[in-house]
């Protein structure tokens, strides 16, 4: 009976996302940054998010496919990153007038614990978990990119 206490206190403390999650934070974003204070959903025109700093980040449905962090889009373990169509000569968020192809949709977005959200394509493809983190980091604000690019 007491031999099952220290692993059963262990499992409950990683239920807690926050701290594990924190491990990944990188070193230069503070939790202000990280932590969305309001997240406005539309399955049509994207996800829009303001931090707890007071930035606000505008993503595009399109612009989230391109960047779905799951390892088959990323190019993880050798495979071929999935082109990203969203970036231009300016890596501007796609050209509206240019998108009447086979246009992303999103069919489902749910939270994953404190940290993330889940969102199924409607192409059928639901691996990518879009961290908070992940998601300040790709921010398509100019102010934003023009960090990233340094
Ligand atoms: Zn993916
Ligand atoms: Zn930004």
């Amino acid at each position: 009976m007491l031999g099952h206490a220290p692993y059963l206190r262990r499992a409950r403390r990683r239920a807690f996302g926050k701290s594990v999650t924190a491990s990944y934070k990188p070193p230069y974003m503070s939790s202000q940054q990280t932590d969305p204070e309001h997240i406005a959903i539309s399955k049509s025109r994207g996800i829009e998010i303001d931090w707890k700093d007071g930035h606000h980040s505008s993503y595009g449905v399109e612009y989230l496919r391109d960047y779905c962090p799951c390892a088959t889009c990323a190019g993880s373990h050798g495979t071929e990153p999935r082109p990203k169509r969203s970036l231009g000569q300016n890596a501007a968020p796609a050209n509206p007038f240019q998108m009447y192809k086979a246009k992303d949709r999103m069919v489902d977005i749910e939270p994953v614990g404190q940290y993330a959200l889940k969102i199924v394509w409607n192409d059928g493809h639901s691996a990518g978990i879009y961290s908070y983190d992940h998601l300040r980091h790709i921010c398509p604000c100019p102010e934003c990119r023009a960090k990233a690019a340094v």
